[in-house]
């Protein structure tokens, strides 16, 4: 009997790596809700509601029904990309300009509650792992198996850094880690739906775990 399966949690704690293993080691859709803030947020810096620090938050309102996110499965890739009105953004989405303003953009009422109302609706059937903040308390709190993941902010950075780098964004490691901690504190300070891991939620803390062996602890819990 096919399951939805919620994961939870800080930002970079690797919970896009393990819910892709997961949804292509069990046959399900994989949905990365991040993405859809994401791409939110780049129409938001596109359309001029985002000034460097000034946030048009009721311009945005206003445009919301001009927004049209949708996620196209990449054969090459093996995975689903981001489209915004009809373009491929899965790159310009991942840059630190976008990652620096999404948390904002988070807190706005209309944006989560667009958001959260697609989420069901692809979830509807049953078969998905979907990873974001707000999956297990929110969008599913009937999820059967819901998975809560954190690592010390340091770890994160690291990883985010590297991964950054890797791409050939020139950042600092210093910037990375600001950008992760003050993520953090607006997530789990927002009014609407704060990050909080759901009573019934498995805490996972992978600071010290790797890719295969978190794998592997989940995979156990998921077959339960
Ligand atoms: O998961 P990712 O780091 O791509 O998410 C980017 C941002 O989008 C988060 O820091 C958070 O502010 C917001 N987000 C959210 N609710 C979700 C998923 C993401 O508020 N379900």
């Amino acid at each position: 009997k096919k399951i939805t399966i919620a994961i939870d949690g800080f930002s970079s704690t690797g919970k896009s790596t393990l819910a892709k293993q997961l949804a292509r080691h069990l046959g399900y859709a994989y949905v990365d809700t991040g993405a859809m803030y994401r791409a939110v947020t780049l129409y938001a810096m596109e359309n001029g509601f985002i000034d460097t620090e000034f946030f048009n938050s009721e311009g945005l309102t206003d445009c919301i029904d001009d927004i049209s996110l949708q996620f196209l499965f990449n054969p090459d890739l093996g995975f689903a990309e981001m489209y915004l009105n009809e373009e491929n953004v899965e790159r310009k989405i991942r840059t630190l300009p976008v990652s620096n303003f999404v948390s904002r953009v988070a807190e706005v009422s209309a944006v989560r509650a667009m958001l959260v109302k697609q989420q069901q609706h692809m979830g509807e059937h049953k078969g998905v792992v979907m990873d974001g903040r707000d999956i297990g308390t929110v969008v599913f709190p009937n999820a059967e198996l819901k998975l809560f993941m954190t690592a010390s902010p340091e770890t994160r950075a690291q990883r985010r850094f590297e991964e950054l780098t890797q791409k050939g964004d020139t950042v600092t490691f210093d910037e990375v880690l600001h950008n992760v901690q003050e993520r953090d504190y607006i997530d789990t300070h927002r009014k609407d739906s704060p990050l909080v891991k759901a009573a019934d939620a498995i805490e996972i803390d992978n600071s010290d775990l790797s890719i295969q062996q978190q794998f592997d602890t989940v995979v156990a819990l998921a077959k339960k």
